[in-house]
């Protein structure tokens, strides 16, 4: 009888088909895939210590000031958003929901969904948010008790502007919840300087871990005021949070297991590359390699410089009657690149990400890939002498 050990030994871990160029589930590194060749107890103490270290590592990313707490929640990013929303507005609360792409809109969604009361005030897709028309709603709807936005919008890249936002909440007293899935980690922010009540992000985007669980990072008293308002069990962030923390790490339900070991490997690249403020450096020479190099090929970005994040950006389609983004995509997936489709609604669009385990190196790759493709123009510049 073959043994499952002999069957694992002479294992190699697949190559990867192609370079994910999305902005998560991203590509990930060797080691943290082969973080998940082990199976683990989710009721286990060795275990719960793991979760533990993580919770703390992520609250020490976020800020040095004591008082701060985090939890690990199963699914998504997505869930984790709604369990914030869910679990922080009471009954008799009032969110206020800045929306300037689909990520945005999805927060209002979730509001009409758990019927809580909210408003909603849109930008459109590609502006970007404005302070004066916030602190007018603040000051025509004194019955706001929640403000929330999101950090980097994903739909078209856009980052948006987060200290005044906060200062405008903050000085009329409301709470405020934002959405840092695509930036947290790639970026470095202090919650308790900037006033972010409640901070959430995902398992699989800058920290560079793979998909199954987000996280919420909160002042201790944040999570207290939670306690008896969610509106959904599995989401009760009070309850996941108090859970975790009289028990040591411990989580309600089922969690995915092999996901939170690759996440505790991807946070100790995280370190071992020099943390925040250097993955954000690398991925600022990806984000402007990519711009200059796409704008060379005759490429135009939607968005002007100074809202461009350096994590995702959108490229116009180019101005060829003959452009079709399956053939495009398709090719380039033929090469070992996969890139996004667009999501705004204005103007024909589409993404390439930049964060993951991905390097100058590869963006130019890409770019001669790009070139060499059918949507190569004659007139302009060779990759080579970008
Ligand atoms: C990725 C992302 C989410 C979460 O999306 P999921 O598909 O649920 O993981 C939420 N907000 C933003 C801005 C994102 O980029």
């Amino acid at each position: 009888m073959i043994q499952l050990a002999n069957r694992m030994e002479n294992f190699d871990l697949p190559e990867n088909p192609y370079l994910l160029l999305t902005p998560g589930p991203l590509s990930t590194s060797v080691s943290v895939r082969k973080a998940m060749f082990r199976d683990w107890c989710t009721w286990d103490s060795d275990y719960n210590q793991l979760i533990q270290e993580i919770r703390r590592k992520l609250v020490a990313l976020s800020t040095d000031k004591k008082g701060y707490s985090s939890v690990l929640m199963q699914g998504s990013g997505t869930f984790s958003v709604e369990s914030v929303i869910g679990s922080a507005v009471p009954e008799d609360g009032c969110l206020l929901v800045l929306v300037n792409g689909a990520y945005g809109q999805r927060m209002a969604t979730i509001a009409t969904k758990l019927r809580i009361n909210h408003l909603v005030l849109d930008f459109g897709e590609i502006n970007p948010i404005d302070p004066e028309k916030l602190e007018k709603q603040l000051l025509l709807n004194p019955e706001i008790t929640h403000v929330a936005m999101v950090h980097c919008e994903t739909t078209t890249g856009m980052l948006n502007e987060i200290a005044l936002v906060a200062t405008l909440a903050k000085a009329k007293g409301k709470v405020f919840i934002l959405d840092t899935m695509s930036s947290f980690g790639g970026i470095q922010m202090d919650l308790d300087e900037l006033g972010i009540d409640f901070l959430i992000s995902s398992a699989n985007k800058c920290i560079q871990g793979v998909p199954g669980f987000g996280f919420v990072i909160a002042a201790q008293e944040s999570f207290e005021q939670c306690k008896d308002i969610a509106r959904s069990h599995s989401l009760d962030l009070y309850d996941q949070w108090k859970t975790m923390e009289n028990n040591n790490g411990k989580w309600r339900f089922t969690s995915p297991t092999h996901t939170v070991r690759a996440f505790h490997q991807a946070l100790i690249e995280l370190e071992e590359e020099g943390g925040v403020a250097t993955r954000f450096k690398r991925y600022k020479k990806n984000q402007k390699l990519l711009r200059k190099g796409m704008e060379s090929l005759g490429f135009s970005c939607l968005l002007p410089k100074n809202l461009q994040s350096p994590f995702i950006t959108s490229f116009i389609f180019p101005d060829d009657p003959e452009f079709r983004f399956d053939k495009f995509y398709q090719l380039l997936k033929k090469r070992g690149f996969v890139i996004y489709p667009g999501k705004i609604t204005t103007t024909d669009t589409f993404r390439i990400g930049n964060i993951g385990e991905v390097y100058e190196t590869d963006i130019y790759r890409l770019l001669e890939a790009i070139e060499g493709s059918i949507y190569w123009k004659k007139n302009v510049d060779k990759v080579s002498s970008i």
